[in-house]
């Protein structure tokens, strides 16, 4: 890799939430020299990609929101994907971050050179590499849009449409579509669409459960006192966030409250869907919370519509024409929507990381990701991950977790710079130990009760959530227990030698 300019301090790959979120508290703590490198053109990352129609977030706008850049101005419980990206561009704009931004700036790759204690990026299409002490994976775990494997995919003639990349340009008004999947996007998506297209089938091959979604639209006054008296706008997002933490108890681990979850799930999809045929397709056939809840008012009576129609056979090919079904029947469309969700990086590593010794993350992880508190990766020393294995919450805000990532790895940089150290690498032992606790905790979770979903690999192994409270998680998050890393300083002198390689232990 060729030669950069001074290295940076930390270089932030990606420009979404998590990206600019890091960027903020790096500043607040007094790290300026750091840089964000995004591949599009404008910030966001999912939400800036998430444009369908109906786009919106199911968790509460307080709670989707970072608690260090409040906004009392939220319109709704429930925000639109416009308003979360327009609160993404507001703090760039606010705190400053715009000018550490570099646009169109795809990472195609890493690695760390020991003797220097820097990272080395390359970009696509650009020559020169950046070097940087220290590395924020911000790229987020939802970017990569999935195509199902569906077969014939290619030989279809019509127009096709991925849910994260809408086709703004294409008038639906008089046609025929089809919209594969029923998962949390299409929940959204098919209100939406069978008030426009002439016909709407919908492809469904597992049922979720669906939960009512009460959205409010938040008052002139309700605003003013969250403007004035910004205590308050603190307890209304703890009172959210209280409010989901009581459902992990039904939803991260398989209770009685498992049961409550569903009753009301059950009583939502009575109350809304008449015809006995239809509530049996509908009716999920896994415990509540293995897959992610649906959160909807409007799904159910979308289905019912006239110009809609429930599809149960499975998908057996695609055809120039349309769909062909198991049962042999040949459905056409002038249009098929995808809403079949992401590549998620549950084994591999989400761009080419190589580390210590050249080793390659990809490879330590082909059988599933891991890592320490989610964030830190033996072998890559001064790299940080956002949204790494074992974050995700089913039951909570992911912005809430996402802030505490945040929180620990800029406190890890922090260190990283006053000490002074060339290498700030998380212990394997301490690592292995976490892992192998979280796994033990993982298999009584309901996400390992026998559902397929994108929180487990093919093998059944869970890299994607944390097993516990959003408290658990935050807690573990809450200091940078410098027991937990091997730190080496830049300057070697004052160097200790443990187990065959540079080391000391600072205290
Ligand atoms: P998803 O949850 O992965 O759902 C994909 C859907 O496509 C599922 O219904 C799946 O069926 C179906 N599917 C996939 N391959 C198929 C095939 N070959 N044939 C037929 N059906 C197929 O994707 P998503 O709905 O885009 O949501 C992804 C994640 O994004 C969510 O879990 C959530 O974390 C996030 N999200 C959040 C919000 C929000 O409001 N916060 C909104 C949208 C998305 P199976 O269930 O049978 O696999």
């Amino acid at each position: 890799m060729s030669a950069a300019v001074k290295p940076l301090d930390v270089a932030i790959i990606g420009a979404g939430f998590a990206g600019i979120g890091a960027a903020i508290r790096l500043r607040q703590k007094g790290i300026t020299d750091f840089a964000i490198f995004e591949r599009d053109t404008r910030v966001g990352g999912t939400w800036r990609d998430n444009t369908y129609p109906g786009a919106a977030c199911d968790i509460p706008s307080r709670l989707y929101s970072y608690a260090f850049a409040p906004n009392p101005d939220w319109s709704h419980t429930y925000s639109g994907s416009g308003e979360i990206l327009g609160y993404i561009e507001s703090m760039v704009q606010e705190f400053g971050i715009g000018p550490s931004i570099r646009f169109e700036h795809t990472v195609t790759g890493m690695e760390f050179d020991e003797a220097s204690g820097l990272w080395d990026i390359a970009f696509a299409g650009r020559r020169r590499n950046v070097k940087a002490r220290s590395v924020v994976v911000a790229s987020g775990p939802l970017s990569n849009a999935s195509l199902p494997n569906i077969p014939g995919i290619d030989s279809y003639e019509g127009h096709k449409i991925h849910s994260a990349r809408w086709d703004h340009d294409y008038d639906f008004t008089g046609k025929k579509v089809a919209v594969v999947g029923t998962g949390a996007s299409a929940v959204q998506i098919i209100p939406e669409l069978v008030e426009r297209a002439a016909s709407v089938k919908v492809f469904q091959r597992t049922p979720g459960w669906v939960l009512p979604r009460v959205n409010r639209r938040t008052n002139a006054m309700t605003r003013q006192l969250y403007r004035q008296v910004p205590a308050a706008q603190r307890v209304a997002r703890d009172a959210w966030f209280w409010g989901h933490e009581s459902v992990a108890l039904g939803v991260v681990w398989n209770s009685p409250l498992t049961r409550v979850v569903e009753s009301v799930a059950l009583l939502h999809l009575r109350s809304q869907v008449r015809d006995p045929w239809m509530r049996r397709q509908l009716t999920p056939d896994f415990r509540a919370g293995c897959k992610r809840l649906l959160i909807s008012n409007d799904y159910y009576p979308a289905l019912q519509r006239e110009n809609c129609k429930l599809i149960t056979w499975p998908i057996a090919q695609l055809s120039p024409r349309g769909i062909r079904t198991a049962e042999g029947i040949e459905h056409q469309f002038d249009c098929i929507v995808f809403a079949t969700g992401f590549d998620v990086s549950k084994a591999g590593a989400p761009i080419p990381i190589t580390g210590r010794g050249g080793r390659v993350l990809g490879d330590e992880w082909s059988r599933g990701a891991y890592a320490f508190k989610s964030v830190a990766v033996a072998g890559y020393p001064n790299l940080f991950l956002t949204f790494g294995p074992n974050s995700g919450p089913g039951h909570n805000s992911a912005l809430v977790y996402m802030e505490a990532q945040i929180e620990y790895l800029t406190d890890a940089i922090g260190m990283l710079l006053d000490q002074d150290l060339r290498m700030l690498e998380v212990r394997r032992d301490r690592q292995e130990r976490y892992n192998a606790g979280l796994q033990r905790r993982l298999s009584a979770t309901t996400w390992n009760s026998g559902c397929r979903s994108w929180y487990l690999t093919e093998d059944g192994f869970n890299a994607t959530m944390y097993p516990g409270f959003g408290t658990q998680y935050v807690r573990q998050l809450a200091r940078v227990e410098a027991d937990d890393y091997v730190r080496t300083p830049r300057d070697t002198t004052r160097a200790v030698s443990a187990g065959g390689r540079t080391a000391v232990s600072l205290r």
